[in-house]
C-alpha cells in the first residue's frame, strides 16, 4: 500500500512544482505588463487635470476607455512573451518538474514496515473479559486502542504466549494456561499477520492443546503465518517467508524450554526449541530463500529489565549464523534495544524483550506496574537500489500499557501517550502496586529504552 502512496505523492509533487513554475511565470508577466500599464495610469491622470472643466460623464467614459486600453496592452505583453519562447519555457518547466517527481520516486527504495508486540498472556481475568451474556466470546476490546498502528504496518507479529486449546479443554490461567480460540480472531481483526507460538507454555495442555490450536488456525485463518509450533516435520522444515516489492524476509521462532513439560515423543517438531545445531541450519536455509532473517527467541529472565549473559551469548550466536534482526519475548517486562557487531563485519539489531502485550497478573506488590508496560517494535527494512542489500533503514519502539479496570471487563492495551493518571487510579494494577502512574511508566521506559525513537 505504502508504495502506491509514494507514487501518488511524488507525482503530486511533480505536478505541484509544474504548476508553481507556470504560476510564477504568469505572475512575472502580469507584473511586467502591470509596470507598463502603470505608466499609462500616469498619462491618464495628467490628462485628467486638463479635463477639469469636462462633465463627470465624460470623465467616466474616458476612464473606461483607458481601462480597456490597459487590459489590451497587458494581454498583448503576455502574447508577445509567450510567442518569444515563454510557452516553451512553461512547457519545459512542467516536463522538468514531472521528471523530478518520477526520478525521486525511482530513487526511493522498496521497503517493508514491520511491527512486533510481546506476550499475549491470557490470565483468567483476561480470558473471562471476552465472555458475553449470550455465552459467546469476543476479544476485540483488548486490542482496539492500538489496532491502527498494527494494521498500518506491512507485517505485524505477535507473541501468543499461551495456547488456544479451546473451551473443550477448560480455560485456565497460571501456571498451565489455556485460552479461547476467539483470542485468535481478535488478533487477526487487529491486523496481525504472523503469530509466534514457541513459548514455555506451548505444551501446557499437552499435545491436544497444541494440536487444537494448530487446527483452529488452519481452519479459520489459513492466511496467518504460524511460526514456532508445527503439525508436521515438513511444516517445521519450511521457512516462513514474507515477500513484498522484491524483499523477502524470513521469520524464525524458538523457545528456551517448555516449563519442564515433555514435548510429545511422536511430535518432536511440535515446538521449536533453542538448540544450536537446529538454529544454525534453519538460519542457513532461511538465507537461501530470503534476503533478511528475523529470529524471535523466547528467552531471558522474567521481570528483569536487563539482558542476561545467556541472552547476549545467544544473540551473538544468532548474529554469527547470519540473522539480521532479533526480537525477543518472555521476561514479561521490557528490556533494552541495541546493535551487536563483531570484527568479521556481522551486524544485528536486538530487541531483548518487548514485555507483555496484554496481561492481568494475579501477583501483588512492587513490580506489578512494570509488567503493564510493553513495547511495540517498529522497524523499516529496505532494499538498496544500487547493490541490492536489504538492511534496517529505521527502527524504534512504541510504549504500550495494559489497562485492567478495577471493575468491569474493559481490559485494553493502550498507547502510553493516551494513558492518564485518572485511568491508572481506576485500575486494578494501582490497587496492587501504588507505583502505577503515567510518570512511573514514562520514567521506566526512559531508563530501559533511552532515547529510542517511537
Ligand atoms: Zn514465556
Amino acid at each position: 500500500m505504502k508504495r502506491y502512496w509514494k507514487i501518488i505523492s511524488f507525482s503530486l509533487l511533480g505536478i505541484t512544482l509544474g504548476i508553481a513554475v507556470a504560476l510564477g511565470a504568469y505572475h512575472f508577466l502580469q507584473k511586467e505588463a502591470g509596470s507598463v500599464s502603470g505608466s499609462g495610469d500616469a498619462i491618464s491622470n495628467a490628462e485628467g487635470s486638463f479635463a477639469d472643466a469636462s462633465s463627470e460623464a465624460e470623465r467616466l467614459a474616458k476612464e473606461s476607455i483607458e481601462a480597456e486600453r490597459r487590459e489590451e496592452e497587458r494581454l498583448n505583453q503576455i502574447q508577445v512573451w509567450l510567442e518569444s519562447g515563454g510557452r516553451a519555457t512553461i512547457r519545459e518547466g512542467l516536463i522538468k518538474a514531472m521528471h523530478f517527481g518520477m526520478e525521486t520516486y525511482m530513487e526511493a527504495e522498496p521497503e517493508i514496515t514491520l511491527v512486533m508486540v510481546g506476550d499475549v498472556l491470557m490470565h483468567m481475568r483476561v480470558t473471562n473479559s471476552g465472555k458475553k451474556s449470550d455465552g459467546t466470546y469476543n476479544y476485540d476490546h483488548l486490542f482496539e486502542p492500538v489496532k491502527e498502528l498494527i494494521s498500518e504496518a506491512d507485517i505485524a507479529l505477535v507473541n501468543q504466549e499461551v495456547i488456544m486449546g479451546g473451551k473443550e479443554l477448560g480455560y485456565s490461567g497460571y501456571p498451565r494456561f489455556n485460552t479461547a480460540y476467539e483470542v485468535g480472531d481478535a488478533l487477526v481483526a487487529a491486523g496481525f499477520d504472523v503469530v509466534l507460538h514457541a513459548t514455555n507454555h506451548t505444551v501446557d495442555k499437552g499435545k491436544e492443546g497444541a494440536v487444537n490450536c494448530l487446527n483452529y488456525w488452519k481452519d479459520n485463518h489459513p492466511q496467518i503465518g504460524i511460526v514456532g509450533m508445527y503439525a508436521s516435520q515438513e511444516e517445521r522444515d519450511t521457512t516462513y517467508v514474507y515477500e513484498k516489492d522484491g524483499i523477502r524476509i524470513a521469520i524464525l521462532n524458538y523457545t528456551y524450554g517448555t516449563n519442564g513439560l515433555p514435548v510429545p515423543e511422536d511430535m518432536p517438531y511440535l515446538v521449536n526449541l533453542m538448540k544450536e545445531k537446529l538454529i544454525k541450519e534453519d538460519i542457513k536455509a532461511a538465507k537461501e530463500v530470503a534476503d533478511f532473517v528475523i529470529i524471535c527467541p523466547h528467552w531471558g529472565t522474567e521481570y528483569v529489565h536487563k539482558a542476561t549473559k545467556n541472552q547476549r551469548n545467544w544473540a551473538k550466536f544468532f548474529m554469527e549464523c547470519g540473522a539480521d534482526l532479533c526480537i525477543g519475548t518472555h521476561p514479561h517486562v521490557i528490556e533494552p534495544v541495541e546493535w551487536m557487531e563483531n570484527e568479521e563485519g556481522d551486524r544485528m539489531l536486538v530487541y531483548y524483550s518487548l514485555g507483555n502485550f496484554v496481561n492481568s497478573t494475579a501477583s501483588t506488590g512492587e513490580g506489578v506496574a512494570n509488567r503493564m508496560l510493553g513495547a511495540m517494535a517498529t522497524v523499516t527494512i529496505a532494499k538498496d537500489r544500487k547493490d541490492g542489500t536489504v538492511y534496517i533503514k529505521e527502527y524504534g519502539a512504541e510504549p504500550l500499557v495494559t489497562y485492567v479496570p478495577n471493575s468491569g471487563k474493559a481490559i485494553a492495551t493502550m498507547h502510553l501517550d493516551d494513558f492518564t493518571d485518572e485511568l491508572a487510579l481506576k485500575s486494578m494494577t494501582y490497587q496492587k502496586d501504588a507505583n502505577f502512574s503515567v510518570e512511573f511508566l514514562q520514567q521506566l521506559w526512559q531508563e530501559v529504552m533511552g532515547n529510542l525513537p517511537n
